[in-house]
């Protein structure tokens, strides 16, 4: 079962990329032409203190640009925290170099 489910969050992962890349065409950030295996997107989860996880903020940039600036939402996510240390954050990455996809392309 459990190896069912990680084919299933494969599967749809890798459609999220495709439609991340295809939706932005170019990269956000430096406008090269997006590339679903070269596409990282960045969903940041925050739970305020008693209420229901949601999606705070998500990012789609091309892989390059993810490198030269995911410390930024690094150093984001740990101010916000330091801010709210009642909350939960966290940061989900969807990062299509991951070889888990090879067999889906
Ligand atoms: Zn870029």
């Amino acid at each position: 079962m459990k190896t069912l489910d990680s084919l299933m969050v494969n599967a749809t992962e890798y459609n999220l990329l495709r439609y991340a890349a295809g939706q932005n065409i170019c990269c956000p950030a430096c406008g090269a032409i997006m590339d679903c295996r070269k596409t990282v997107i960045a969903t940041v989860y925050g739970t305020p203190k008693g209420k229901a996880e949601k999606i705070a903020s998500q990012y789609v940039q091309c892989d390059k640009c993810w490198e030269e600036r995911k410390h930024h939402l690094e150093n984001g996510v740990k101010a916000a925290q330091a801010k709210m240390p009642d909350a939960k954050i966290r940061v989900e990455l969807v990062d299509g170099r991951d070889a888990r996809f090879n067999d889906l392309e």
